[in-house]
């Protein structure tokens, strides 16, 4: 262990390294480092950790919007689609009707 001793901290230059950090490689003393998942890890790799799992759920949060989006498009289809189907199953003489016409053009 001759070489850790000789290394001093990373973030106290007068300090000797007691651990390694997996992570970026660096030397710390004992007070830099905390224990994660049963590893030793830095002060500044710490929050990296921590935020890799909340990163992962904002991308599922992120999918699953757009799923709902999707499906919001596709119901708002469904539905235009059924106005259109019952649009056209109308009987013709429905639109040869001349109701609107003389209401609304005759008046002027
Ligand atoms: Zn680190
Ligand atoms: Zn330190």
């Amino acid at each position: 262990m001759a070489t850790l001793m000789q290394q001093r901290c990373f973030n106290h230059a007068l300090r000797e390294a007691a651990v390694r950090c997996p992570e970026c490689g660096n030397f710390f003393c004992r007070e830099c480092v905390t224990e994660h998942d049963d590893r030793v890890i830095c002060a500044g790799c710490l929050p990296k950790m921590l935020e890799a799992p909340r990163a992962r759920r904002r991308v599922f949060a992120g999918l699953l919007q757009l799923a709902q989006g999707a499906f919001g498009v596709l119901v708002v289809w469904f539905f235009f689609f059924l106005i259109g189907q019952g649009l056209l199953s109308l009987p013709d003489s429905f639109h040869e009707g001349t109701v609107w016409k003389s209401r609304w053009i005759d008046k002027q």
